[in-house]
């Protein structure tokens, strides 16, 4: 049996189990071994019956006497009876009729469940029983939890686990020898096994650590060959011309923070380069993008090159377009900017087009229309993505593919990714890093409600509406469901408009809303023509209304620390004090975590501590990279990510050639695809 053998081919498994698996992301062996528990029951101790003590136990008896029955409609009971030397114990399992016809009588069983007082008697409690042997998986050891799904319970996967790895016995070590003698790891064959078996909490702690490093080391790798790869590629240089970077900044309203320049510097060096540069700039909220983006940009189309800005959503485009045009106007390449959206009509696409292809204009924003629409970039010098993890691979390629060589890419992100996450996931890129806020903001006050207090707390609200400032209203879904009333948009802004806030005009808006309508509720919104919006996080990426002061988000405790962040960036843009309230879905939701949000507005603090709280999931879910997930590794052991990322980047050194490994070589292969964000 082979790896990459069909689980049809392990005993028992049919079309009709094969599915079943298929559902968790099981179709070969392979992927049934590398289908790590999520858990633990620890049921290694066997104790004599007379010992038994209240609580999860394990046993080795004999059992007799095994009869079901119905006790009354719908309710079955099996009663048993086991006995060791010591003494006996009462088995009863409830609803599983099939229990007593399945108990041979004489022989030697492993009984593990709760054991406990029922009904003025002790008793085992619908235990797992299983023939004793040599190799027990479900009792009688630390017993592996995994994901379960419809008819598809634990017990059905650890018997066809022990069967795969019996006899798929020797599995193939894809990591190389050195690296494995030098990090004193445990081989594949054995780290899989104690993983799901393990014969001790010590040896799987090994086989995790094994398990972790050999993750992290393959990210890593997959991510250095990318870099190497874009290393190899022809790009154009783009010199660096100090007296226009000068006259751009001596032009500012304000003067560069000190993390502003560095980046521009940094995005500077690697332009002149001939090899195209390949970074990410990743900057809270409110850090000062954009004009970082305008520097840069100024420098390519000086130099007669084309630049263009993609932006996730339309609203955020033509805001882009327009702040871009502003700055470039400062140093008199205003008019070399220009908007091609898919909105826009054939008209005024044909104009954009022809201005590209005439070279009247240099500095193109748009959505991904850009990849759509026909326009001729072959001049194309440097590509600048908005929230890079909103767009594809596939539509990154085609970016590149249409300029006709690789043009320098400058990704750009608000999402704060904690600095380990960024180099294992993001090893391939350059990251520059503003951590520092233009002077003068003042903090936005956040402050945890709970739904007693929302009388009071719309009465304060509206004091502040009554000033003339607005409020966005943030929703976690779109529509009620039966478990979670009154936290949809729709509902919220019935209560709101109808109700508490009948006297302000409230306007609407959600992802499911046609593309013009959205930005049509933002611009009435951002001209004063509403006082609340009340939204779904649709308007987490860049939505700039500076006279909004108040953000007021529902069901808080269903988001993210990093997202309610984000949210909270909508805040806080103009010259009056903001309030960011969190209003829980009732008072008894739990607001432990949400307190960070109260005392820091740090957004790399936050996202640190969402990952600590809720592992990396958290962050991937703001960075929908779903088919990245470290299944072991946890990004806060900084020391394995450090040894891991160390021993790929020695793999690179000493030249070593995958191709000589070839389960890794697969392996790297298929992260390749993932992680390129070419
Ligand atoms: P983001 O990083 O979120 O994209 P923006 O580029 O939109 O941030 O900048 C937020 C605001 O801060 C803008 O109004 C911008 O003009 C202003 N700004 C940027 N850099 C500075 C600075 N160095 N000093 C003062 N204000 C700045
Ligand atoms: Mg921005």
């Amino acid at each position: 049996m082979e790896l990459d053998s069909p689980v049809t081919d392990l005993k028992g498994v049919g079309d009709e189990l094969a599915k079943k698996l298929a559902i968790v992301g099981v179709k070969t062996v392979g992927d049934l071994v590398e289908n790590f528990p999520r858990r633990y029951e620890d049921y290694s101790k066997v104790v004599p019956i007379k010992d038994l003590r209240p609580g999860v136990v394990t046993i080795e008896a004999k059992i007799s006497s095994a009869s079901g029955r119905y006790v009354r409609r719908g309710m079955h009971i099996t009663e048993a009876i086991a006995s060791d030397e010591t003494a006996s114990v009462r088995l009863v399992w409830f609803n599983q009729p099939y229990r007593a016809a399945a108990i041979k009588a004489g022989q030697d069983y492993y009984i593990a469940g709760e054991y406990a007082l029922r009904r003025s008697r002790f008793s085992i409690a619908n235990p797992s029983v299983e023939l004793v042997s040599d190799f027990p998986v479900n009792t009688a050891r630390i017993v592996p939890v995994y994901r379960e799904t419809k008819g598809l319970k634990s017990n059905q996967i650890r018997r066809l686990l022990r069967e795969a790895i019996i006899n798929a016995k020797n599995l193939p070590e894809h990591l190389p020898k050195w690296l494995i003698v030098a990090q004193k790891l445990t081989d594949y064959t054995s780290a899989v096994t104690e993983i799901h078996f393990p014969s001790s909490a010590k040896s799987l702690e090994s086989a995790k650590k094994r398990l972790a490093f050999e993750e992290v080391f393959e990210l890593t790798l997959a991510a250095l060959l990318n870099k190497q790869d874009v290393a190899h590629e022809k790009g154009l240089k783009i010199a660096f011309k100090e007296q226009l970077a000068r006259d751009f900044v001596a032009r500012l309203p304000f003067k560069l923070t000190s993390a502003q320049r560095k980046a521009v510097w940094q995005i500077y060096q690697d332009m002149a380069k001939s090899q195209p540069m390949n970074r990410l700039l990743e900057g809270d909220v409110g850090s000062g993008k954009t004009v970082v983006a305008a520097m840069v940009a100024v420098m390519a189309i000086e130099q007669g090159f084309q630049a263009a800005l993609m932006a996730p959503t339309e609203i955020l485009a033509r805001q882009h377009a327009e702040t871009l045009l502003n700055l470039l106007s400062n140093v008199g390449y205003g008019e070399q900017v220009g908007l091609l959206l898919g909105s826009l009509n054939l008209a005024q696409k044909r104009l954009a087009q022809q201005k590209v292809a005439d070279g009247s204009i240099k500095l193109i924003v748009g959505t991904h229309a850009l990849i759509a629409e026909k326009v001729d970039m072959h001049k194309l010098g440097l590509i600048i993505i908005d929230e890079q993890h909103r767009f594809g691979v596939g539509q990154r390629k085609k970016l590149q593919a249409k300029a006709g060589h690789m043009p320098h890419v400058l990704h750009m992100t608000a999402t704060p990714i904690p600095r380990s996450l960024a180099l294992t996931l993001y090893g391939e890129l350059d990251i520059s890093i503003l951590d520092e806020l233009p002077p003068g903001r003042q903090d936005i006050k956040t402050k945890i409600c709970s739904p007693n207090s929302r009388t009071e707390l719309y009465k304060q609200i509206d004091k502040e509406l009554a000033t003339g400032r607005q409020m966005f209203v943030v929703c976690p879904l779109i529509i009620d469901s039966e478990t979670s009333q009154g936290l949809s948009v729709e509902e919220v802004h019935r209560q709101l408009s109808e109700h508490d806030f009948k006297h302000r005009k409230v306007a609407l808006l959600h992802g499911k809303m046609k593309s013009m309508d959205k930005e049509k509720v933002v611009a009435d919104f951002l001209a004063k023509k509403y006082d609340i919006l009340v939204s779904t996080t649709v308007i987490e990426v860049g939505v700039d209304v500076p006279n909004a002061s108040i953000m007021l988000i529902m069901g808080a405790e269903r988001f993210g620390l990093a997202q309610i962040h984000q949210l909270r960036g909508r805040v806080g843009r103009g010259a009056h004090q903001s309030y960011c309230f969190l209003m829980l879905s009732d008072s008894k939701a739990p607001l432990q975590r949400l307190r960070a949000l109260e005392n820091t507005t740090d957004g790399f603090k936050l996202a640190e501590l969402d990952l600590n709280l809720r592992g990396p999931g958290a962050i991937y879910g703001t960075l929908q990279h779903g088919a990245l997930d470290l299944r072991i590794a946890k990004l806060t052991d900084i020391q394995l990510i450090a040894s891991a990322r160390a021993a790929a980047q020695t793999f690179i050194d000493k030249n070593e050639k995958l191709n000589k490994y070839p389960h890794l070589d697969a392996r790297i292969s298929a992260l390749r695809a993932v992680t390129n964000l070419n």
